[in-house]
């Protein structure tokens, strides 16, 4: 498993993609998780900047 994918187990902990946008920083791709049995969105990732953001429960509409 690549490290990356460790640092998103701990954040995120079980995911699934949504959906995948082109990263405005890198241009690489920019993935969106959410939780596979809530649905609940979790957060995004690019794996090139290494960037995770976790959404708060207050951000989501
Ligand atoms: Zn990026």
């Amino acid at each position: 498993m690549k490290k990356f994918d460790l640092l998103l187990d701990k954040i995120f902990g079980e995911r699934e993609p949504i959906h995948e946008v082109e990263c405005p920083v890198c241009g690489d791709f920019e993935i969106y998780y959410r939780h596979p049995v809530t649905k609940e969105n979790l957060g995004r990732a690019c794996e090139f900047c290494v960037f995770v953001q976790k959404f708060d429960t207050a951000d989501i509409r």
